[in-house]
């Protein structure tokens, strides 16, 4: 009866539009999973929640409930945003791409914490622009592809390491909470997801030039088989050797065996073509 209720509430301008595969709308319906995530977040009244792609509110509906100072979310769908407030009272969405965000500018945010259940092409750009331009943040919680929460948590030397790894490791410590399987979504993804939490680094290095960092791992890791003296090729020097020595790896070393620390100082020594 219940479906048949909701045609008799509901006119069909109102009835839920299908998913849209181009915004990667899988949508939880299981309710156990979401309270799961947003217990992760550990609300108090004194937050600040920023949700990405709250889509039809499965997170929403238990973060209003557990009652945050603030409640800001970002969703590109625009029909989905504007039905969003309107079932969840207390949350205040911008209908937005969230990869246009300017993070620098919600660093003033009371205790503010990021979650979301980002769909497979957001997620890694996502993640990766929030760490290079977001500072103060308490931590983000985030649903992604298996694999790449297996990536994002990866350890130097294995094969999940790698250039979203080394970015990471210089913002935040990245911790893999569980797995998800794809029969608590709908429309089902074809692979698992799992949840990561990522906290900012408790003594964050400074990280003058995040863009040359990030060319810099990039271009270490644009052939990952390649030993580290081949790769830096044009660039090797006697006093490259030298660095490499003092931090322990030989040159023979692949990028997949440097530290996110040492990406970072080795940076400092590298030079992007075309840059004066
Ligand atoms: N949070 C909901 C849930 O758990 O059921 C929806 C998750 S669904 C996997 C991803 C959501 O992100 C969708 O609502 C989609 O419209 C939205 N989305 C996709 N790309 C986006 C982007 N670039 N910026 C903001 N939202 C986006």
């Amino acid at each position: 009866m219940a479906a048949t209720d909701d045609i008799f509430v509901r006119s069909p301008r109102e009835l839920p539009a299908s998913p849209k595969r181009s915004l990667g709308q899988n949508f939880l319906v299981d309710p156990n999973i979401a309270r799961k995530i947003v217990a992760a977040l550990r609300i108090g009244p004194d937050d600040t929640i920023l949700e990405i792609g709250p889509g039809r509110g499965a997170l929403s509906e238990w973060i209003v409930k557990a009652g945050p100072g603030r409640f800001l979310a970002v969703e590109k769908d625009l029909a989905l945003a504007l039905a969003l407030p309107r079932d969840h009272p207390g949350v205040a969405v911008v209908a937005q791409d969230a990869l246009r965000l300017d993070w620098g500018r919600l660093a003033g945010l009371a205790r503010l914490k990021i979650v979301g259940n980002l769909p497979y092409n957001v997620a890694s750009p996502l993640v990766w622009d929030m760490c290079a331009g977001l500072r103060g943040f308490a931590f983000a919680v985030f649903m992604v592809q298996h694999e790449v929460a297996r990536r994002m948590a990866a350890s130097p030397g294995t094969k999940e390491y790698g250039a979203l790894t080394a970015f990471l490791g210089n913002y935040v410590q990245v911790e893999y909470l569980f797995k998800v399987g794809p029969n608590v979504f709908r429309p089902r993804p074809k692979v698992d997801s799992a949840v990561v939490r990522l906290t900012p680094l408790a003594r964050m290095p400074d990280v003058d030039d995040p863009g040359q960092l990030a060319w810099a791992i990039k271009h270490c890791f644009s052939n990952r088989r390649k030993q580290m003296r081949r790769t830096l090729r044009g660039q090797w020097s006697e006093d490259m050797g030298h660095l490499f020595e003092r931090h322990g790896y030989s040159p023979e070393c692949r990028a997949e065996d440097l530290s996110p620390d040492f990406f970072r100082i080795l940076a400092k020594s590298l030079k992007k073509p075309g840059a004066s």
